[in-house]
Parts: structure tokens; sequence; C-alpha cells
């Protein structure tokens, strides 16, 4: 939404305008360059500033406790994106403290939240392992009790902001010989627990993410979230949130949907790469007079107009198939030195389509893959029944 051609009242104006002179001191041209070289996706300072200006608590609480209007909150995304802030493993903290309110007891939840909308505490995902993530419940990372405490041991794979967090939403294996939707259960696992080796991990776009070893970590039973063997119960609340199923309302300002952010980087590639073809060359020519290059550079227009309009789960859908798609096209209208990355001499519009293109595979994958969520929407949107992975009937 653009809001320079909404009318916002006074209040919501100045809001508007207070949050983006603030982010604009905080989220500097350093900040953004640390970031792209380190792929962290969070900068401690921002963080604490974003929550000592009480942004974080107004983003984490409902409307009707006292957090944004819904109305601010979309200002609040918007203009987040806008600055370019280090900000993914918000979502991610935000989301696990949700579900922690829900389940955890009261001594836990003293322990977490206060800390957590202070900005000193944030809270990452141990779901995914070495041998699969697609099917989270086939975990083997082993919890075993003892007493008051469990041991756990295991690795988890793709553990991303560990190096930052504080503590991990744990998806552990308490019963190897029940079915596995009934072999569950979940912890808040404090991350400076001996036993716990967090090992760094760049992914294509240059993304840190992490390897998490667990050896005989040994965790008192308060930071159990949910029933001992009724993580699965835990588990859907989480996927569901993480999957963006959740109920839209009917006001339109929400979200439309997970991963929007990385579309919106997709548009600015086909800006960048429209201002570019537009410039007349050292001849005066103009690479767009080409018709070749005007449908080309159209049809990424659309389908990236398309992709940003599409809700819920077929637009994080549409999202990432369109980067993969229009990335590499737009790299090619803009020719060889397209294939500079940022901040390298030569790079066209600083290397934007480039990342794209590397940002584009990952997005793909974290938060459920593509094929996942396809399935997803032929089972539950489209009402196709469950996909049956049997192997073929051989003919007869
Ligand atoms: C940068 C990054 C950050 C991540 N951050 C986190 C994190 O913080 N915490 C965390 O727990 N995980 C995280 N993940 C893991 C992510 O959620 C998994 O990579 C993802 O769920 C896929 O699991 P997998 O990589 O094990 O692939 P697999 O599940 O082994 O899948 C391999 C291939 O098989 C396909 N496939 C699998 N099952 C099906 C099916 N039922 N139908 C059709 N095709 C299928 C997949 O689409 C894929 O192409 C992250 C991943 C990346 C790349």
């Amino acid at each position: 939404m653009d809001f320079s051609r909404v009318a916002l009242s006074a209040d919501d104006q100045a809001f508007q305008d207070d949050l983006r002179a603030f982010l604009g001191e905080i989220v500097t041209e350093e900040v953004i360059r640390r970031d792209r070289d380190t792929g962290e996706n969070f900068d401690e300072g921002v963080h604490l500033a974003l929550a000592d200006k009480g942004y974080l608590a107004a983003d984490f609480t409902d409307e009707t406790d006292g957090g944004f209007t819904r109305l601010r909150r979309r200002i609040w995304d918007l203009e987040i994106g806008r600055a370019h802030t280090p900000w993914f493993h918000w979502g991610t903290t935000a989301m696990v403290a949700h579900i922690v309110e829900k389940f955890a007891p009261q001594d836990l939840l003293d322990e977490v939240l206060p800390g957590m909308l202070a900005g000193r505490i944030r809270l990452c995902l141990g779901y995914t392992e070495p041998e699969g993530g697609s099917d989270v419940a086939t975990c083997k990372t082993r919890a075993v009790r003892d007493g008051d405490e469990w041991i756990i041991n295991g690795s988890k794979m793709f553990t991303s902001n560990a190096q930052n967090a504080q503590f991990v939403f744990l998806l552990t294996n308490t019963a190897p010989d029940a079915p596995k939707h009934q072999s569950l259960t979940m912890f808040l696992v404090p991350l400076d627990t001996p036993g716990v080796e967090i090992q760094g991990l760049r992914t294509v776009d240059g993304d840190r993410t992490n390897i998490v070893y667990y050896s005989d970590v040994r965790v008192s039973d308060r930071y159990r979230i949910g029933e001992v063997n009724g993580g699965w119960t835990v588990m859907r609340v989480a996927l569901d949130a993480e999957h963006g199923v959740m109920e839209h309302d009917s006001a339109g300002l929400q979200k439309i949907a997970m991963m929007s952010e990385h579309g919106l980087l997709l548009g600015e590639a086909v800006d960048g790469t429209a201002a570019q073809v537009g410039a007349p060359g050292a001849d005066g020519s103009r690479r767009i007079d080409d018709a070749a290059v005007q449908s080309r550079l159209g049809r990424a227009v659309a389908r990236t107009e398309a992709a940003l309009s599409t809700p819920e789960m077929f637009g994080r859908v549409a999202i990432a198939q369109t980067m993969r798609e229009v990335a590499p096209e737009l790299m090619d209208i803009l020719g060889t030195p397209a294939l500079l990355p940022a901040d390298t001499e030569g790079a066209v519009d600083d290397g934007a389509a480039e990342y794209v293109f590397r940002l584009a595979g990952p997005t793909g994958i974290y938060g459920g893959t593509l094929e996942v969520f396809r399935n997803m929407i032929a089972q539950h949107a489209l009402g196709l029944g469950k996909p049956n992975y049997s192997p073929p009937k051989p003919r007869t």
C-alpha cells in the first residue's frame, strides 16, 4: 500500500514520520553494509534501540491489549522494509514467544517475555536435522528424562540466528518406538548450556545460518513446552504460523504473504533495470527502444506485480517462483556486468538483480519448500486430498 496516496490522521502521520526518521538514524549505511558482509539479518544495536522505543512491545502485543493498531502495524512493516532494516529474526522471536505464551508455565514466561520485549532475549528455531527438514516429525534428536532434567543429544541443521539468540525452540524425540507424531517433545533450550556447539554456515545468498550440535545437554523440565510426547500439538501451531496459514482480517492491511519483503527486493531490481535500460548509452541509443527489451521488461513488471498481489500460501509460492524466473531475465537484459555482485567495480545497479537471483533459491526452501507448499495448496486449499507417495503400480 502506498501511504502517500492514503490520507492518514495527524497522529498516524506523526507516527510514520517519527518511525521513518528514527529508522533513518539507526539503520545507517554502516549497519546495512555490515549486514551484507556478515549475512546475519540482525543488528543488536538496532534491535535494542527499537525495543527501547517500545516498538517491539507494540508489535508483539495485540491491538486490544495496547499494541499497534492495524494501520500502524502496516506502517511499521512497510517502514522496516523500506529502511532495509536487518530484521528477519524478530519474526522468529515473536512467533516462538507467542507459542511460549500459549503453552509454557508462568515462571518460564516471566523468565523469557520481559527480556524478549526489551530486546535482550532472542529466540530461534531448531526443527530441521541433517537428514531432512520437510518432514520435521521424523526428528532424531533425542531427549531422555533424568529426574527433573532432560539429557539432549543430536544435531540440528540451519538453526538461523542461533549465534545471536539466547534460546532455541527445540524439537526432540522422546519416544523413538512410538508413531512419529506421538514421539515428539518441545523445549526452549538456553543456548549457553554446556554441550551446545554452534557452527556457522553461509548460504549461496550470503546469509549466515548454523549447524548446532547437542552433546549431553542437560535441561531442566521447566523448559519443556507442552506435554511430554505432545510436541506435535505445539509444532502444529508453530508450523501454521510459519506457513502463513493464518486467518486474514477483512481490512486488507495485513502483510499479504510470507516473504513479501523478498518480493520488494525483486521490485527494486525491476525498477533498477528499467532505469538502466531507459538511460542513453555512449552512442545516445537506449536499450528500452529495442522491442525485445520492452517485451521482456514488461513481462517482468507484470509478473512481479502479480506475485506481490497474491495472498497467503499462494503468494509465498508466487514470490519465490517469480524471483527465480525474473531475476535471471533481468540479468540477461542488463548483460554480462549484471553477473557482478554488489560492491564490485563495474556492477550494474549495485548488483541488485544478481542478489535477487542468489536469494531466490533459499526463499523457496526455508520455512517450507515450494514443493511442500504446492502440496499444501493442493490438499488444503483445492481439496485434492493427501498426496500419494506410494510407488507407481507396475503395468500389467
Ligand atoms: C537459509 C536457510 C535458513 C533456514 N533456517 C531454519 C531455521 O532457522 N530453523 C530450522 O529448523 N530450519 C531452517 N531451515 C531449514 C528449512 O526449513 C528446510 O531446509 C526445509 O524445510 C527443507 O528441508 P530439507 O532442506 O531438509 O530438504 P528435504 O526435506 O530433505 O527435501 C529435499 C527435496 O525433496 C522435496 N520434498 C520433500 N518432501 C516432499 C514432499 N512431501 N512432497 C514433494 N517434495 C518434497 C523438497 O521440496 C526438496 O526439493 C533453513 C533453511 C535454509 C536454506
